[in-house]
Parts: C-alpha cells; structure tokens; sequence
C-alpha cells in the first residue's frame, strides 16, 4: 500500500517491512525520477503566512467563487533561510501546506507542580530529539543506560526496540504503554482511529520481549521522582536514567501557528478534530489546502488521492459546493468518526474509509469509482493506489 501508483518499488527490496534506509532510497529516488529537486528550497522554514485580500466573512462560497484563483486575494509568506537566517517574503496565489502531523511540535503530557521531570535527577527528552540523532550518537546516548519509554505507539516501539538492541536482556528498557496488549477499547475503534497501526511487528517485538530486552509496564497515568518514574496504579518505582517521551506531536498547533491571523489559527485549533472538506479544504480559509492531515492505512494511498483531487481544483476542472455544504460535510463525518472511533475520532484517521473516501474524490473529478474491470473485481478484490492511476 505503500506506494505511487506510478512508481513500483524495486524488485531488490522484498521485505513486507521495508527499513528506513530503503523508504528513504524509495521516496529520493522518485524525487529524482520526476525531477522534482530542482523545484524543492530546500533549509526553507515558513515562519508565518498572511492573508492579503478581501474580508472573507460574507463569503457564502470558499473565496467567494468555490474556485481556487478568486479574482482578489493573495498570501504573503515570510520563509527564513535556516542557513544564513535571512528572511524573504513570497507573495502567492495558493499555497498548499503539506507540514506533516508527525514532527516539529512536541506534544508532552502535562504534570503537577513537583511531580514533573523537573525532579528528575536523569534526563528526559521528547523523542523527536532522540530521532534527530545519528544512528550511531543515539546508540552510544542510550548504551548502558536504564531507559524508560512513555508511549506504546509507533514511535515508541521503534525507539524501544533500538535500545533493546543495544542494551540487551542485561540492561532492559521499560516501555511504559497506557493499557494492556488488550486495550479497553474495541477493535473496530482500533481500526478506524488508526490505532492498529501502532501494533507491533509481531516477529521481532514479542521476541524482545520474551527474552526480557523490554520490559512492558502498563502505566495510565505516572510522575516522575528524582531516580525515576513513579506508577500511580500501584505505586511502583522504575528507576531511570533517561525517560524519552513517545508521546507524539501536536499537528494542529503547528498548522495553527503558521497562521499569523489569529481567527485563522482558530479555525484550525478551535475544534477537537481538524474541519476539512475532502480532509484538505479549510472551509473558511480562502486559496489554501491542507495534505497530509488525515491518514489512512498507508499515508501514500489517501495523500496521493488527495493530491489529484488538488490538482483537478487547481485546474478548475469543478468547483466546490458552498461553505455551509462543506461544513455539512465535515459533521457528518465528524458524526461518523464519534461512532466508530469512540474517544478517538479527533485523530483525523481515515482507516477503513479509505475506498468511500477514494469514491467521493472520483465523483468529483468526473470519474467512475467503480476503478476494476468487472462486478467481481470490484467487489472482491483489494483496491490500490495503482487503480486509481489515469
Ligand atoms: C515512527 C513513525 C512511523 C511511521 N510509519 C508509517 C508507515 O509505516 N506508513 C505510513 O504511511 N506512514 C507512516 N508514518 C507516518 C508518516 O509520518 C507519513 O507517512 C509521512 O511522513 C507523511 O508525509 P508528509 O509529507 O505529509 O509529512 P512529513 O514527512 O512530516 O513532512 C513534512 C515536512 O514539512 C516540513 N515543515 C514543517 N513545518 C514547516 C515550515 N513551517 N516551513 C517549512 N517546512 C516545514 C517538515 O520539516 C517536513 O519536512 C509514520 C510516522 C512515524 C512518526
């Protein structure tokens, strides 16, 4: 599923769990392919952006014509060269913001006064800073250490793993997960809230574990004292000499933050789960598209979609619908994910909806969602990106 529907991975890589070296081979070798590093600035950072235009309050239409271009309008980026730290204005007419969900802003839970890593007497770092190490510098970081990792999501599993690793059965890293191999909510919500992605590879996983290189602590809630972490369920002591919080990122707030209007900004952050029609348009913020918020299965397979579907706006092949229609939209779906992700619906998944959302961007664009030749085919066969290719 993990793969442009024009671009085949190499028939070298074989593995159905590709190492990162190989995604990494992967992806640049598409970059180079279709030429698309010239087009790249790359050591770019956008520190903010402004809405130069008409008052977008009275718009009954996304910039007031349901049409990418609107006669007025334009936005003024102000993007930093994160070598030299000169700062140059862009002006656009469109901008697409593709700033990824995973990186960037931290988000780590909140403690008590006194009951923080404060206390600690080790160190404790968001794992975005462990990652942001070569392989060899975070080896040697965690070798010999007692090392607890907050979090049982995919970060977390990677990050155990690594020190399980390095450190063996002698010097095990507790993983501290917020419920049991059996989570207290169904499977059903586990799918369609993305969750089950955070299952571990079962070959490698359970075999540390079994050999007692992890140590799994189910923790729901913990504080920190100065040799360690402190479970709250039994009051158990695990000492520590670093503490990496897996504990994932804030994606609304960095896309939030790239606003300089504050009613923007709220637009985005305002509610539990990010309001976007076709999970890519801000129904209230005019010439701009969101890709990559929202994840299926595999992040290729809807963002590629997505993509196209961008694409057909820009080039005016169909207009979108009114601002209340789109709003409309996003309840429904708002309403969908509440009763099939439970707790977890802000989470913007699309898991197990990715054919139904496929449908509605063919629909769009004009083109048969029925992508296979033949009734059986459709009904029975797995889709992939490559079905959806033109
Ligand atoms: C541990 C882990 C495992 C994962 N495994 C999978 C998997 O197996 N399959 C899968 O499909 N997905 C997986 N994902 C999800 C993965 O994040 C996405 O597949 C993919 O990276 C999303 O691509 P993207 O381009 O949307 O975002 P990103 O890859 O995050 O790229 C966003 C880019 O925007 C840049 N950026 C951010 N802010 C600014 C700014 N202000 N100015 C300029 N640039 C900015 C960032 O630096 C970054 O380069 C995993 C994520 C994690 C953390």
């Amino acid at each position: 599923m993990y793969q442009f529907s024009d671009f085949p991975w190499p028939p070298s890589v074989t593995d159905d769990f590709p190492t990162q070296q190989e995604v990494l081979d992967y992806l640049r070798s598409y970059a180079t392919h279709f030429n698309l590093i010239p087009h790249i600035n790359f050591n770019s950072r956008v520190k903010g952006m402004s809405y130069d235009g008409p008052s977008t309050d009275a718009w009954s239409l996304w910039n007031g014509t349901g049409e990418a271009f609107p006669p007025q309008g334009k936005w003024n980026l102000t993007v930093e060269n994160t070598e030299t730290a000169n700062t140059k204005v862009y002006t656009v007419d469109f901008v697409i913001l593709c700033l990824g969900r995973f990186k960037d802003v931290p988000y780590i839970p909140k403690f008590p006064a006194g009951e923080g890593p404060e206390v600690f007497q080790g160190q404790a770092i968001h794992s975005m800073k462990y990652s942001a190490m070569e392989n060899q510098k975070a080896a040697e970081f965690v070798k010999g250490k007692k090392v607890v990792v907050v979090g049982f999501g995919k970060t977390g599993l990677d990050i155990a793993r690594e020190c399980a690793h390095v450190n063996g059965p002698e010097n095990p890293c507790t993983v501290l997960p917020k419920f049991d191999m059996v989570p207290p909510h169904s499977l059903s919500q586990d799918m369609h809230s993305g969750l089950i992605m955070y299952l571990p590879n079962p070959e490698n996983f359970f075999d540390t574990v079994k050999e007692g290189s992890i140590k799994l602590k189910k923790s729901p809630s913990f504080s920190f004292y100065e040799k360690g972490v402190l479970i709250s369920k039994d009051n158990t002591k695990v000492e520590a000499d670093i503490v990496i919080f897996a504990t994932g990122f804030n994606g609304p707030k960095k896309v939030k933050d790239i606003f300089e209007s504050p009613t923007f900004g709220q637009l985005i952050e305002g509610t539990p789960r990010v309001g976007l029609y076709r999970e890519c348009i801000p129904p209230r913020i005019p010439q701009v598209a969101i890709i990559g918020f929202s994840e299926g299965l595999s992040s290729l397979y809807v963002s590629e979609s997505t993509c196209r579907w961008m694409v057909g706006l820009l080039e005016g092949k169909f207009k979108l619908p009114s601002i209340i229609e789109m709003d409309k939209d996003i309840a429904r779906w708002d309403q969908y994910m509440k009763q099939v992700s439970g707790e977890y619906y802000h989470l913007s998944s699309l898991c197990g909806a990715e054919i139904w959302y496929n449908d509605q961007i063919c629909k769009d664009m004009g083109m048969n969602p029925m992508r296979k030749k033949g009734l059986f085919s459709n009904l029975f066969q797995p889709y992939g990106n490559s079905d959806y290719a033109e």
